[in-house]
């Protein structure tokens, strides 16, 4: 199923996507405005969400919403990709020796295909293509092996970046979590949908020239590697969302940075596309 959150006619519902339209799922018992809810109960709606055929809006009629908006984390992984890792070792930053990861503010989190801003304090906007997927089941120190049985779903995502920010602090909190600066959709795709996570090509362009063009295949550590380091430390919960790395070809390594009114699109096999336009800050 392809879980959507989507605005029509003034109200926000949960929906699937199916072909060219949107199924509304809010009529199904048990369906409320969350998707964190949603994502938590899957196993026991999943027959009633399958079978629910109407009604349907046309996908062009309705706004998709961030498919998740108010997850308990929003975690992302540093470095991830074999030919990224090379490029930032080139520009002085050595590959760590294991999993570097940070956090985004939920607070970042926006639409699909909502506006980035250009903030007002900084010229080094920046894009980063990415996997991301979302948590399915409550877990706690799960091994690899385990690992795909906690996945509840998978997106697109830009883990957007104000590279002169990010410098600023080891953690990188800042500059990895400007309002708007978390774009993801353009739905969930559930797990069963995707028959190997990690054989997708991702794609990003920005006014159509293509910038970036991988594989997930290419992470240095896999999601299930991902989803057993973190759950080592926390508790992972139902729609916390994780973004998995980006691939090489990021605008500092060659000095192109994120202009007002750039449209940077991203892409992922089976996934979807989402599409944001670089708004100047107000
Ligand atoms: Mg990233």
């Amino acid at each position: 199923m392809k879980l959507c959150r989507f605005e029509q006619a003034g109200s926000v519902r949960i929906g699937k996507v199916v072909g060219n339209g949107v199924v509304d799922l809010s009529t199904v018992p048990g369906v409320g405005a969350s998707m964190r809810d949603l994502l938590a109960r899957l196993p026991r709606l999943r027959p009633a969400l399958e079978a629910a055929a109407a009604p349907e809006f046309a996908l062009d009629a309705v706004r998709l919403l961030a498919p998740i908006d108010d997850p308990q984390k929003y975690l992302a992984i540093g470095m991830n990709y074999r030919a990224h890792a090379e490029e930032a070792a080139a520009a002085g930053i050595p590959t760590p020796k294991s999993q570097l990861w940070f956090n985004k503010q939920v607070s970042c989190i926006s639409g699909p295909y909502d506006p980035i801003e250009l903030p007002k304090v900084s010229d080094q906007l920046d894009y980063e293509a990415e996997l991301a997927f979302v948590i399915g089941a409550r877990c706690r120190r799960v091994n690899a092996a385990e690992a795909r049985r906690v996945i509840g779903g998978y997106l697109v995502a830009n883990d957007v970046t104000v590279r002169d920010w990010q410098a600023r602090s080891p953690t990188f909190t800042l500059g990895k979590s400007f309002d708007t600066h978390g774009p993801v959709g353009p739905w969930i795709t559930t797990d069963d949908e995707i028959p190997d996570p990690l054989r997708l090509e991702i794609r990003l362009s920005v006014n159509g020239e293509q910038r970036q063009r991988s594989s997930t295949g290419d992470m240095i550590y896999d999601i299930y590697a991902q989803v057993a380091y973190l759950s080592t430390v926390m508790t992972l919960e139902p729609g916390d969302l994780i973004a998995t790395g980006t691939p090489a070809g990021v605008g500092i390594a060659s000095n192109r940075f994120l202009r007002d009114g750039d449209l940077v699109r991203v892409e992922i096999d089976s996934l979807g596309a989402i599409e944001n336009r670089v708004r100047a800050e107000p």
